[in-house]
């Protein structure tokens, strides 16, 4: 998930003991619950096995794949064990490929000062700062004197590295930094931590972001920020950003199943983002278990559930590449989709099976058909015994390029922040047992809206 902003968890939230004796209620409430085809020819609920999903999408977040950044060797496997897995469910799986300008860690980070006594201090790389990708400038080395911005307006030394407080750190300001002669800019972080890799440049849908050259930008924790703003008069600074832009191809994952033999043209598009934000200078990389091998491994076993039970039935999966970003496989995917979507309903899955608590919310623009789709799944998940809410408008998940190209979309989501973005999003955060329970509410869910309610 591209992180957002102005998202609001839902309110409330459980202690450990509800959860966990929730999560044994569920346990023996799945043992017990139907699965296959019903009598009669009939579909019953299909059953999605939790442990299955937890086991792809630990997969997924493993070495192989490095992080599945776009573009990237880790991503191209990601996409071909997807394909695969859909393969050997009965669907016709293609790539569709789209070009995309990413920043990926190519240099070397570095944060010092050194004091008019000489005194150094030096600050760690994904502890104390990292790299700052909106304004698309590119990373490489600076040095200046340091210069405590307290108005962005009021003139500086050129040559000077900004050191702007978190209040007045914002991106549409860096143009005339660099104008006036600034080398750099340390912006103090606010809500977000050092230890998160952002990817999104802030450049518009379907666009490729334009590098810019000569102003070096990190960002600081609010510490950090603390110690540096306290340096004396006459302190210097050197930057260090490892950030590059690269020109690369993304690849959707479009799975379809013909179930009647007309072509395919289904009912619901189930979709999830495979792709993460990929690895560091040192070659460390970031799993992304919940964000999103979570959401890909549930869309695979939705896919295999409805393939084994509505055989005659027209099937849609799409694992976008890219979401991370700009949502630029689910744009490139709406701009030339491989079946009319205009109509149908897309469910998008994005962050599942947090350990952290059994609430979900459910995201849409806001559209009346969004807005329809948001509603049915969170009645199904509150009937599953979770806890849910509709929010709208919410713009930067997957579901927005669908929706907007007439599809009723809505993404559901466990917007957890603790670990989003950093290299502690480990399989070990996702609970098999709340997959479980998500997966059978699900895939019931998708059943009843493909025979249209
Ligand atoms: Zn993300």
């Amino acid at each position: 998930m591209i992180e957002v902003m102005a998202i609001k968890r839902v309110s409330g939230g459980r202690a450990i003991g509800t959860i966990l004796a929730l999560a044994a209620t569920f346990a023996a409430a799945c043992a017990c619950a139907p699965s296959g085809k019903g009598p009669a020819g009939t579909a019953a609920a299909p059953d999605v096995d939790g442990a299955a999903v937890l086991a792809l999408a630990a997969e997924l977040a493993g070495p192989d794949y490095s992080g599945r950044a776009l573009g990237s060797p880790g991503g191209a496997l990601a996409a071909e064990l997807l394909a695969e897995r859909l393969r050997g469910a009965g669907y016709s799986v293609v790539f569709r490929e789209f070009p995309e300008r990413v920043p990926v860690n190519a240099g070397n980070a570095a944060l010092e000062t050194v004091a008019p006594d000489g005194a150094r201090r030096s600050f760690a790389w994904r502890e104390d700062f990292r790299e700052i990708a909106r304004g698309g400038y590119e990373g490489g080395r600076a040095e200046g004197p340091l210069f405590v911005v307290s108005d962005p307006e009021a003139p500086f030394p050129r040559g000077s590295i900004l050191l702007v407080p978190g209040r007045l750190h914002d991106p549409e300001d860096d143009a005339s930094y660099a104008a006036r002669g600034a080398a750099g800019l340390v912006g103090e972080l606010v809500g977000t931590d050092p230890a998160r890799r952002p990817l999104w440049a802030g450049q518009a849908p379907g666009a490729l972001v334009e590098p810019l050259a000569g102003f070096v930008k990190l960002g600081i924790s609010a510490e950090a920020f603390d110690l540096l703003s306290a340096s004396p008069p006459g302190t210097r600074a050197l930057i260090e950003s490892p950030l590059r832009f690269v020109d690369v191809t993304g690849r959707n994952v479009v799975a379809t199943r013909d179930g009647d033999g007309g072509g395919p043209a289904p009912r619901l598009l189930i979709c999830a983002h495979y792709d993460h934000v990929g690895t560091d200078p040192d070659g460390s990389y970031f799993p992304g278990a919940l964000d999103n091998a979570s959401g890909a491994a549930m869309a695979v076993a939705l896919g295999e559930a409805l393939a084994l039970a509505l055989p005659d039935a027209d099937l849609a999966i799409l694992l976008t590449d890219g979401e991370e970003v700009n949502l630029s496989g689910a744009s490139a995917f709406a701009r030339a989709p491989d079946f009319p979507i205009a109509g149908i309903s897309a469910l998008n899955l994005d962050m599942l099976g947090s350990r952290a608590d059994m609430e979900l919310s459910v995201y849409s623009l806001g559209d009346s058909a969004g807005s329809k789709l948001a509603r049915s799944l969170v009645a199904a998940l509150e009937a599953a015994g979770f806890r849910a809410a509709h929010e709208a408008p919410v713009l930067n998940l997957d579901h927005g390029p669908l929706s907007r190209a007439g599809a009723g979309a809505a993404s559901i989501t466990e917007y957890d922040t603790a670990d989003y973005h950093t290299k502690r999003d480990l399989p070990s955060g996702l609970s098999d047992v709340e997959l479980d329970r998500l997966g059978d509410a699900l895939a019931a869910w998708a059943l009843a809206e493909i025979a249209g309610r």
